[in-house]
This record gives C-alpha cells, structure tokens and sequence, in this order.
C-alpha cells in the first residue's frame, strides 16, 4: 500500500519494535510484524496484531512488571496443550 506519511513510498512487509506505556510500565515488543515503508520508514500495524499487543501489555503488567522487553509471539490457543 501506499504510505500515508511521506505518500511517495510503498510498504513492505517486516517487523518493527513497539513502545508501549501505561501508567508507570513500559514494554518494548520486538519483531512486531508491520508493514514498513520503504523510504520513509514509517510502520503500519494491523489492528489485529495491535490488539494483541494491548492485550499482551495488560497481562504482564497485571504481573507486577514495570518495564519489559519481549519479543512478539503470536497466542495461539490451543487445545492440548503442551507442557514444557
Ligand atoms: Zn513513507
């Protein structure tokens, strides 16, 4: 697609790191998948990987966590799981 910010460049799939803060916690998540713009650099986040993100930082502050860096995962549910 085209990019919004600088509109000359074109996006391509990536990963980019998200800063994320909400009251006194902050969490770095590495190798978010994005679509990066080739000359400007600007990074378009699905609303689906956003979301989960959101929900990602909600459950590692409920754990007491004030500053995390994680790298991103995809929760993928599933129905046996596995011990490890
Ligand atoms: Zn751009």
């Amino acid at each position: 697609m085209k990019c919004a910010m600088c509109k000359r460049g074109d996006t391509k799939p990536g990963v980019t790191s998200v800063l994320l803060t909400r009251d006194d916690f902050t969490l770095v998540m590495r190798d978010v998948p994005a679509e990066i713009c080739e000359i400007c650099g600007e990074d378009y986040i699905d609303g689906k990987v956003a979301k989960s993100l959101y929900h990602m930082a909600e459950e590692i502050q409920n754990q007491g966590t004030l500053l995390d860096v994680r790298k991103y995962q995809v929760i993928q549910k599933n129905p046996c799981p596995v011990e490890g």
